[in-house]
């Protein structure tokens, strides 16, 4: 997404213009790894021990909502992209410690009173490598996910727009926006080509809010990822049906995805650069890979899977795309703090599938309809609000070094 200044919404077609400082969808949409995954624990537990058990079921209920909401819209605007929706994400750890907090954290978040978990099943040890087919498989976890290609969705939905009136700018970077409202009440958005005035202004600019919306400097921070697609000449005879994330430690994991050619999206990569804290942590350069980042993936599904070994399997492409990582691995949604008019809609970590979808929708209601963030049903934990803009602690580089070492 980009920049979206809004004029009259109730006007047909309503009055919008999509500001996009590069090609239409180049971001970290169009070079994500397609997986639709609302995790049902890893990331609810930790946000039950940090904010409370009923704030972090209200995340998990809301991200799972994400596979039949894509599943509907699909269906109603024809798009002819490929949800696989029907499948189990499977995390795998090849690490007995890794396991055994995993197996207590999963106890201790049922405890809790967790329901979302339940869509959450253990692999026992016994059954890991047969049933998984990971080398060195020791147990893990499975959870319902989907995966599709963000590109192909999110262009064919801007084709949409466009043929019904919406107005969008491609290679038009907005420079600033005004600190206050002009006497007409609509802001200023600069850019080189002119100035555009908006009754209301949404800032889905991912990890480059903090440019254009300075009181989010240090809070969005561009952490690069890299992908790469693995293709395979002679495909082993059962083909990979499920998704994977593999856990090799509590920093270390990759993550795949079949594609309906039979090619793989692996994504993760970081023991490659993770060393090097320029290389990733407040980079926005998403031009180029490092050279041990393209070594990463040679033979990975011979090396990683059994049966892969004769498949010739091998990597025809690496790319890196820039997140907006956040201190709190929460994003910020809503109205800005003392600018009503502009809107938030970032932060979505290395995430964004299972979250931006249904948010987008939200914040819409209370463009369209003017319903206050609480009327919208999105989880409270997303709000942007004055208490993380104050708050100056990043979590995000703490333990890199321990983590590295
Ligand atoms: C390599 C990689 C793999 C990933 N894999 C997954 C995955 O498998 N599953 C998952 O859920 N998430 C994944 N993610 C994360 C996910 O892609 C993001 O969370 C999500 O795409 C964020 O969407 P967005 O619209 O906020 O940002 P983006 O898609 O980055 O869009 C922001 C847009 O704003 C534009 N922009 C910026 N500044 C300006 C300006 N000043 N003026 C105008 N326009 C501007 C940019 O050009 C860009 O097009 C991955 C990310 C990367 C990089």
């Amino acid at each position: 997404m980009a920049l979206i200044v809004e004029f009259d919404c109730t006007s047909k077609p309503p009055s919008i213009v999509i500001l996009e400082a590069h090609q239409a969808c180049s971001g970290a949409t169009a070079r994500n790894g397609g997986q639709l995954k609302p995790d049902s624990f890893h990331r609810a537990s930790s946000l039950a021990r940090d904010y409370g058990i009923d704030a972090a079921e209200k995340v998990a209920a809301f991200k799972a909502k994400h596979l039949a909401a894509f599943q509907s819209l699909m269906q109603m605007e024809n798009l002819s992209v490929t949800l696989r929706s029907a499948e189990r994400m499977m995390c795998i750890l090849t690490r007995v410690v890794s396991l055994r907090l995993e197996v207590d954290n999963y106890q201790d978040f049922i405890d809790k009173g967790s329901r979302t978990v339940k869509k959450t099943d253990i692999i026992p040890q016994e059954l890991a490598e047969s049933v998984s087919s990971v080398i060195g498989a020791l147990g893990g976890l499975t959870y319902p996910t989907g995966r599709l290609w963000p590109y192909k969705f999110v262009m064919q939905l801007l084709e949409r727009l466009v043929s019904i009136g919406i107005n969008l700018q491609t290679y038009t970077p907005v420079l600033g926006v005004s600190d206050s409202t002009h006497a007409n009440e609509r802001w200023e958005v600069r850019t080189d080509r002119g100035v555009v005035r908006a009754k209301r202004v949404v800032f889905s600019t991912n990890e480059y809010t903090s440019t254009i919306a300075p009181q989010y400097k240090g809070k969005i921070v561009p952490v690069r990822g890299v992908c790469g697609r693995t293709v395979v000449p002679n495909p082993p005879e059962h083909a990979m049906e499920n998704s994977y994330i593999l856990r090799f430690n509590d920093w270390h994991f990759d993550y795949l995805a079949s594609r309906p050619d039979g090619s793989i999206i692996v994504g993760g990569v970081k023991p490659t650069f993770y060393h090097d804290t320029a290389q990733w942590y407040n980079n926005t350069d998403d031009s180029e890979v490092s050279g041990s980042a393209i070594r990463y993936f040679d033979d990975y599904m011979q090396r990683h899977f059994h049966d892969w070994q004769d498949t010739g399997a091998y990597t025809d492409r690496v790319w890196t795309g820039i997140m907006g990582y956040t201190t709190d691995g929460l994003p910020y949604v809503g109205i800005i703090p003392n600018k009503p008019g502009q809107l938030v809609l970032a932060r979505f970590n290395g995430r964004g599938m299972p979250q931006v979808f249904l948010t987008a929708e939200g914040l819409a209601q209370m463009i369209v309809d003017g319903v206050g963030y609480e009327d919208t049903g999105l989880p409270r934990l997303f709000k942007t609000n004055k208490e993380p803009l104050e708050n100056q602690k990043s979590q995000i580089l703490s333990g890199v070094e321990e983590k590295t070492m």
